[in-house]
């Protein structure tokens, strides 16, 4: 999802976009998969400090992310506009 490259399933992780600990839930309108290396440079991190830090990951997700629910893509775009 953020940077864009394919994987083979078994080395793709699940992210939630809305992080678990942030009262994340667990349905597929809020999970993407990522790469090791992306879900370990987003760390606990909101989403939107990790975007803010990469535009290619940026545009990836509002790119590919269709199937996130639209309250959480708008959460994040107004997240992203208050900084
Ligand atoms: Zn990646």
């Amino acid at each position: 999802m953020y940077c864009g490259e394919q994987f083979p399933a078994e080395e793709l992780t699940l992210d939630h976009v809305e992080a678990r600990v942030r009262r994340g839930d667990r349905s597929d309108g809020n999970l993407v998969s990522a790469c090791r290396a992306c879900n370990v440079r987003k760390g606990h991190r909101r989403l939107s400090d990790f975007l803010r830090e990469s535009e290619v990951a940026r545009e990836n997700l509002f790119r590919y992310a269709m199937h996130v629910w639209p309250r959480i893509l708008r959460k994040l775009r107004e997240e992203m506009e208050r900084y």
